[in-house]
């Protein structure tokens, strides 16, 4: 369609009230004469390359989208599960941990929290606030975590003006890896945690590929595709032992820190849609 036409169009349907709805040629829906993508059997801009699912976006920012499974949205731990803890340990005990306001809190002391579903490769939404009241120094001061396959720590820490080594701060990979940035909010304020989580592959026995975490803390980039080196442990390098998917887990380290708005996505392959 030559300009002076388009815009005559675009003119009349200007004066007709209504919007100009231009025809669709072949090219808009793609191409078959393109050249071949390296390492990929699509063409570029290859008209029969499936088209992504569409879903609807969460309402306001850091709210779950419409394919996502809501863990938790304010008003019952039902996805929950309580561990308890020493003689208890590995057995699952009444759920302690409070719902309130919309959130809930540790119960200091009673257990670990673990979801009833299992995961693997998986995008997380998470929001978390260390006690307003501040005690306690270094990895003593609003301590948590979040356990990606209930082995995989990202650490939840009040890191606001808390020295503390730095692979053990808020947003770091336990033991492993600090976070870029700290871009902690203050105590008893709410800071949001968007993971991206690959879990690691095995083939029997064999590790194939190890695990990948990307963390967006508040919106920043402080863990960047990083590798992990195995489980994550206190004053020891972990290695990889099998598994398959498993429960998120929340760390009850024995203090109240508060969680709320908690969904996870399954993270989809390209072109199966
Ligand atoms: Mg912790």
């Amino acid at each position: 369609m030559n300009r002076t036409l388009t815009r005559s169009l675009y003119a009349a349907a200007l004066l007709a009230g209504g919007a100009l709805v231009a025809q669709q040629t072949s090219h808009d829906l793609g191409f078959k004469d393109t050249p071949i993508l390296p390492g990929q059997p699509w063409h570029v801009h290859d008209s029969d390359r499936p088209h992504p699912r569409v879903i609807t976006p969460g309402s306001t920012p850091g709210a779950p989208p419409s394919d996502a499974i809501v863990l938790f949205d304010g008003h019952d731990l039902s996805k929950w599960v309580q561990r308890g803890r020493r003689a208890d340990r590995g057995k699952l005990v009444e759920l302690k941990w409070k719902v309130e306001n919309g959130y809930f809190e540790i119960a200091p002391h009673s257990g670990d929290l673990m979801t009833r579903d299992y995961f693997g490769d998986c995008q997380l939404h998470i929001e978390w606030a260390s006690p307003e009241v501040v005690r306690g120094n270094s990895q003593a001061r609003g301590n948590s975590g979040v356990y990606m396959m209930s082995r995989y720590e990202i650490q939840v820490l009040d890191s606001y003006n808390n020295p503390t080594y730095a692979d053990g701060s808020a947003g770091a990979i336990y033991g492993q890896w600090p976070p870029l940035v700290n871009p902690v909010r203050k105590p008893g304020e709410w800071n949001t945690y968007d993971i991206v989580w690959e879990a690691p592959k095995f083939e029997g026995q064999k590790l194939t590929r190890p695990a990948y975490l990307t963390l967006l803390f508040n919106g920043v980039v402080v863990q960047n595709h990083k590798e992990l080196d195995g489980p994550t442990l206190y004053r020891a390098v972990g290695s990889y032992q099998p598994h398959g998917d498993a429960p998120i887990l929340l760390q009850d380290h024995g203090y109240p820190v508060r969680f709320r708005n908690i969904w996870i996505r399954k993270i989809g392959e390209y072109d199966k849609p």
